[in-house]
């Protein structure tokens, strides 16, 4: 059976050691064996493997993330292909690697897989091109921190601000005043104590002396008695 499912799976190409082999594919009879009463023959497992190539798939790309402290170039290949949402814990070690082995393609497979499965942020991160800057300002995937600024632009803040000025209520806005600070989405900019219907990435903007002025201008200009 061992040397069959070995077979059945492109074991070879991973280079694994035996005993790692033996483990993934106990782990993988495991799951393709779920919820069937008798011991099922070859033909059925292989069967079940096909049909559950995606799980199975992910599944070995989660052993070997566990097991193999630096994966090769094939099993890295392996790993960011058939990963699926395995990738996105380790994203910040698979990308390292494939940066070390040289490999846009997986570089840009990866990035596929993040959006796709990761936390998708509105800002692109200048460094690494993931959709991975934070709320802390910082990339998920490679560090590099940004500035105010480049959030700012990344956003279109200036436009968002003004439709928030526009239609914000005078106790958002004077909210944001006193705070210093709104929160800025894709959506559009957000009172310091807005709380999203469901989660969302929100980056803290220090409003300029400007920008403060603007806003208190507005306050008084609802407030005037007609
Ligand atoms: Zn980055």
């Amino acid at each position: 059976m061992y040397s069959h499912v070995y077979d059945a799976l492109g074991f070879s190409q991973l280079g694994l050691d035996d005993e790692k082999s033996r483990r993934i594919i106990l782990d993988v009879l495991d799951l393709v064996t779920q919820g069937l009463s008798s011991k099922p023959d070859l033909e059925t497992v292989l069967r079940r493997i096909r049909r559950f190539k995606p799980q199975v798939n992910e599944l070995i790309s989660l052993r070997l993330l566990e097991l193999v402290e630096k994966p090769t170039r094939e099993q890295l290949e392996f790993i960011i292909y058939n990963g699926g949402r395995a990738v996105v814990n380790e994203v910040s070690k698979l990308y390292k690697l494939a940066r070390e082995y040289g490999r846009e393609d997986l570089i840009s497979a990866l990035q596929y897989a993040w959006s796709k499965f990761g936390i998708r942020s509105p800002v692109q991160c200048p460094k690494c091109g993931f959709n991975s800057i934070m709320p802390d300002y910082s990339c998920f995937v490679c560090g590099a921190v940004v500035g105010e600024k480049y959030i700012r632009e990344a956003l279109g803040f200036s436009e968002k601000l003004r439709l928030f000025i526009e239609t914000g209520s005078v106790s958002e806005l004077r909210v944001a005043v006193e705070r210093g600070y709104v929160l800025l989405g894709e959506d559009g900019v957000h009172h310091p104590l807005y709380k999203p219907p469901k989660p969302t990435l929100l980056f803290q903007v220090y409003l300029k002396p400007g920008e403060i002025s603007t806003i208190i201008q507005e306050i008084d200009n609802r407030e005037q008695p007609f």
